[in-house]
């Protein structure tokens, strides 16, 4: 049986029914990865410390088929996008120079592809390097890369490494490259950084890779080692509904490079090579060493990278009903000391938790996105509509509300 007789998805269908418009034939495979929710740990995976993320239903599906003439070329449209993008695969190491992500945007290396296209073109980008560190002549053959995807876009959950995951997946098996999970991830986030000039850290592409059904990834961003950490949500009778605020948050653009460099200058005056080296006991010295808003920052990464630990500790021994006052102790931390809210977040939380949710915290890079609440199974209509009617109160957008199951990450579907 083909792909194309089994059941699809709306998204495989939208992914598959774009390829063949574009190029007259059918895929040779449809790969999709998924977006995520940082259940908790917020800007602690580019200071080296510990995140517990775990993949969503929604995903991003890539039709892709090798290319028969054969001359490098590739080819990627998205149903995001209005004109399909192509270049010869030589060509990238021009567009894409490793462009530092300390230069940003507006720098005169911007890649001369549309910002979207980055990621698809940065991700064949980084493989191609990745598989010719030693030198060897290799050719690559060229493809065309067909994407859908319904993962809500710059809602903070990770349509971006969704886009990367499913991209490099395809390209591991289409190039018979061979790169374990983990080195994808690491492909996805060199795409985004170098290519697109986002300075994000690994947490999303791994989740997006490491994904299992029912489970949260327990991530060290230092050694990149994973852990699965059972959920257990349903079990509990729970559910965790996101409110997408449908504030744009805009990485490459926002206060997220400020933060980073924040962080940077507090391991600098703490003589540590990351504030994962640096630990709760160590703030009082902390705060006679720096400036206030340094500080703050720094209490913020210390005390979050401890909130990741306690929440994974109190998930085995007590389950997922017990870590509502750890989500809701991580969105204070963001709010005052980190100060990555919006009112609109701040609004979704406190809404969340005045109709009994037993924690909630916005979730993602900040500067607008989701929010996430863990709410009784039985409470999403009622926690939503209260959601709702605070947001009309303040004369904001109306948020989009929706629950989520922790599901599977990147994988080849046909
Ligand atoms: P987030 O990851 O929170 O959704 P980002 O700003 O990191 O937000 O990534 C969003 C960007 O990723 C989009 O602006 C677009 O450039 C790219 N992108 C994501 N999904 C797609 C898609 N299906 N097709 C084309 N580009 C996409
Ligand atoms: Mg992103």
């Amino acid at each position: 049986m083909t792909f194309s007789e089994t059941h699809e998805t709306e998204t495989q269908d939208a992914a598959r029914t774009l390829f063949v418009e574009l190029t007259g034939r059918e895929p040779d495979g449809l790969w999709s990865a998924p977006g995520r929710v940082s259940l908790i740990g917020e800007h602690t995976d580019y200071n080296d410390g510990f995140v517990l993320p775990f993949a969503i239903p929604h995903r991003t599906v890539a039709a892709v088929g090798l290319r028969d003439d054969d001359r490098g070329r590739v080819r990627v449209a998205s149903t995001f996008a209005a004109e399909p993008v192509e270049v010869a695969l030589d060509e990238l190491d021009e567009i894409f120079p490793t462009l530092r992500p300390a230069q940003g945007p507006g720098s005169d290396r911007r890649p001369a592809v549309p910002e979207w296209a980055a990621y698809p073109l940065g991700v064949a980008w980084a493989l191609r390097q990745a598989l010719t560190t030693d030198g060897a002549e290799r050719s690559f053959r060229g493809m065309d890369i067909a994407i859908a995807s319904d993962v809500p876009v710059g809602a903070g959950l990770s349509s971006s490494a969704a886009i990367e995951g499913a991209a490099a997946s395809a390209l591991n098996d289409l190039w018979d490259a061979g790169l374990d999970r983990t080195a994808l991830a690491r492909v996805g986030r060199r795409a985004e950084n170098e290519a697109v000039g986002a300075p994000t850290g690994i947490m999303d592409q791994m989740a997006s890779m490491l994904g299992e059904p029912d489970a949260a990834i327990f991530l060290d961003c230092r050694s990149l080692e994973a852990q699965l950490v059972p959920l257990g949500v349903a079990e509990a009778g729970l559910a965790i509904l996101v409110i997408d605020t449908r504030v744009k948050h805009a990485h490459s653009t926002g206060g997220y490079g400020e933060r980073r460099a924040s962080c940077e200058l507090g391991a600098e005056i703490m003589g540590v090579p990351a504030l994962r080296d640096v630990s709760v006991d160590d703030l009082p010295r902390a705060a006679e060493l720096m400036d206030d808003v340094t500080f703050r920052r720094v209490r913020h990464i210390v005390t979050e990278n401890q909130r990741v630990l306690d929440t994974v500790r109190v998930l085995r021994e007590d389950g997922a009903r017990a870590i509502g006052d750890l989500l809701v102790a991580s969105h204070v931390s963001m709010r005052d000391d980190f100060e990555i809210s919006v009112p609109e977040l701040d609004t979704a939380v406190d809404a969340a938790l005045a109709a009994g949710a037993l924690g909630a915290r916005m979730t993602g890079g900040g500067f607008g996105g989701a929010a996430i609440a863990l709410i009784e199974r039985d409470a999403v209509e009622s926690v939503s509509d209260a959601v709702t009617a605070a947001f009309a109160a303040s004369g904001f957008t109306a948020p989009v509300l929706f629950t989520v199951t922790p599901s599977a990450g990147a994988h080849r579907d046909a």
